[in-house]
């Protein structure tokens, strides 16, 4: 079995290839490594291989592993790319440095209140429900711009971008869509004058897709760490 160093290298030769082939410097895309359900060990033999941000679900289980690794504080990121509720946010607004499932104000008002002045903002993406499935979270399409410019405003966030998990497809110009929607979205608040930069989008089965259309950060998780 190949290890995570090697795991790792391979997505980056994936992303590479994909930014080649998009005309894109390989610079203008982020692997984010999603270690969720990983033990804090998995998540160190990464950062000895390079990577330096980490995408997590679960705030409590995120906790543990950020105290297991107390040692690289500073020299990691830690991203929340899972679900958020209101009473889980000071924790988040402490510990995190990015938040990418903003489904509401409300959330993001409180991250604001609660980011302590002495850490940087906390960089926060806005969740799109990209492909309109009734199960899915995230903010509608037509719901994005008015969030984006009242999220915008607020003091101890700074607002990035969209984040989506679109809907599974194995066709590769199927899976292109509606990441092709996300990024005609990002640049309609971008016309608004709003300063947004980032596209979460793209896993370990879509990330070609999500980089021909624009990904900036792609949250890989099963090439990495293996199946969950
Ligand atoms: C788990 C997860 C990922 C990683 O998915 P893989 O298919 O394992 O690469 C990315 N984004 C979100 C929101 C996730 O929950």
């Amino acid at each position: 079995m190949a290890t995570i160093a090697e795991n790792i290298q391979e997505v980056h030769r994936r992303i590479a290839a994909a930014c080649a082939l998009a005309h894109r410097p390989v610079e203008s895309v982020t692997l984010l490594a999603v270690s969720k359900t990983f033990p804090a060990d998995a998540v160190r033999e990464a950062f000895d291989a390079g990577e330096r941000s980490f995408g997590e679900n679960y705030v409590q289980e995120a906790l543990d592993k950020m105290d297991a690794l107390a040692d690289l504080r500073g020299r990691l990121q830690w991203h929340l790319i899972g679900p958020l509720q209101s009473n889980k946010t000071r924790a988040v607004a402490e510990s995190f440095d990015w938040v990418h499932t903003v489904d509401r104000l409300k959330i993001a008002q409180r991250l604001s209140e609660q980011r302590p002045a002495s850490l940087p903002p906390l960089q926060l993406c806005l969740q799109v429900n990209i492909s309109g499935e009734a199960s899915k979270s995230g903010l509608t399409v037509d719901e994005v711009p008015e969030v984006a410019r009242a999220v915008a405003t607020l003091p101890r966030v700074r607002l990035r971008g969209l984040m989506a998990v679109p809907a599974p497809t194995v066709d590769a110009a199927a899976q292109r869509l509606p990441h092709a929607r996300l990024c005609e979205l990002l640049a309609g608040l971008q016309r608004d004058g709003l300063d947004v930069d980032t596209l979460s989008m793209g896993m370990t089965a879509d990330l070609e897709a999500a980089i021909a259309e624009g990904a900036t950060i792609v949250r890989v998780g099963t090439a990495i760490f293996g199946a969950r």
